[in-house]
């Protein structure tokens, strides 16, 4: 089968031939198979959102060559059904919210899509339930009255109702309380259970390791790495720093502890502090 997504040497240059030129993408190869969940790191200029704006043709490449679900991004007149089928949840979505009633806000994508009332009905609950927001209650409440986290996930629902086969967050967790973090993993986990092609963005690397199979790192535009997280870590590319558990397990092997050096999580860094203090005991610290 072939990738859903495949770039061959994809550039992008803003404002080409002005002088405010800036260039933010050079000579990008990578593809993306069906049913991944590929995570896109990089510090902040790398170029993330630049490259997410090509997955649903928001802009088109300038140089080389985009392929998403069969379509050649660069030519394709057909933008309106991709982005129905690329769904791009974009950094604190909840910005966007604008409908009177959660319903109405969660269908606006499915209507949009000119679809028959019983189907938006039917898009509409599967969204919601996917995101653990219960309908029953909410339905006719303004979204300006949820909670954060509630106006987050019927952000997301406002996308997932267009039922599409690839979706794209950017940083999908970043401003929320821990609770709503937690739902919001949940919901993306179940996303990837379900077998959908998944793109997040994220400065957080916890949430990366906890999603991703893969890691692209972008680093001024260009793909720095594309594989396993922790090898990149160990790799030491500039752009990636490690989280406070990776630090502190870095400090601890600095000290003469045996433990690894590219742990990720907290969960990751307990269970490595732990094994160190049992095969060394306390008294000998
Ligand atoms: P990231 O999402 O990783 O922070 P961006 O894709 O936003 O990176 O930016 C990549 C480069 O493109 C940066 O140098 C940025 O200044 C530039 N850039 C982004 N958007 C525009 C724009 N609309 N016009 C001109 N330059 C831009």
């Amino acid at each position: 089968m072939a990738p859903v997504v495949e770039a061959q040497d994809l550039g992008y240059v803003y404002m080409p031939g002005t002088p405010l030129e800036q260039r933010a993408l050079q000579g990008v190869s990578f593809a993306i198979e069906a049913g991944e969940c590929v995570g896109l790191i990089g510090p902040t200029g790398c170029g993330k959102s630049t490259l997410i704006s090509h997955l649903n043709g928001l802009l088109r490449p300038t140089e080389g060559r985009l392929t998403v679900l069969g379509r050649d991004v660069g030519n394709t007149r057909d933008l309106r059904s991709l982005r129905f089928e690329v769904g791009l949840v974009f950094q604190s979505p909840e910005a966007q919210l604008f409908e009177e009633t959660v319903f109405a806000e969660i269908a606006y994508g499915p209507r949009n899509m000119r679809l028959p009332a019983a189907d938006i009905e039917g898009r509409v609950v599967r969204a919601a339930a996917l995101l653990g927001l219960d309908l029953d209650a909410l339905r006719q409440r303004s979204p300006l009255t949820l909670s954060g986290g509630e106006q987050r996930r019927v952000a997301m629902a406002s996308i997932l109702s267009m039922e599409p086969t690839v979706l794209i967050f950017d940083e999908p967790t970043a401003g929320l309380d821990p609770e709503g973090r937690a739902l919001c993993l949940a919901a993306i986990q179940d996303l990837i259970r379900n077998g959908r092609t998944l793109v997040v963005v994220s400065h957080d690397l916890e949430l990366i390791a906890a999603l991703a199979s893969r890691v692209l790192v972008l680093e001024g535009g260009r793909l720095a790495w594309n594989g396993d997280l922790r090898a990149a870590l160990r790799a030491g590319l500039p752009g990636l720093r490690p989280t406070p558990a990776g630090r502190l397990c870095q400090a601890l092997s600095a000290a003469g502890w045996a433990v690894p050096g590219d742990v990720v999580t907290v969960p990751e860094a307990s269970e490595a502090i732990i094994a160190a203090l049992r095969e060394q005991p306390v008294t000998d610290l």
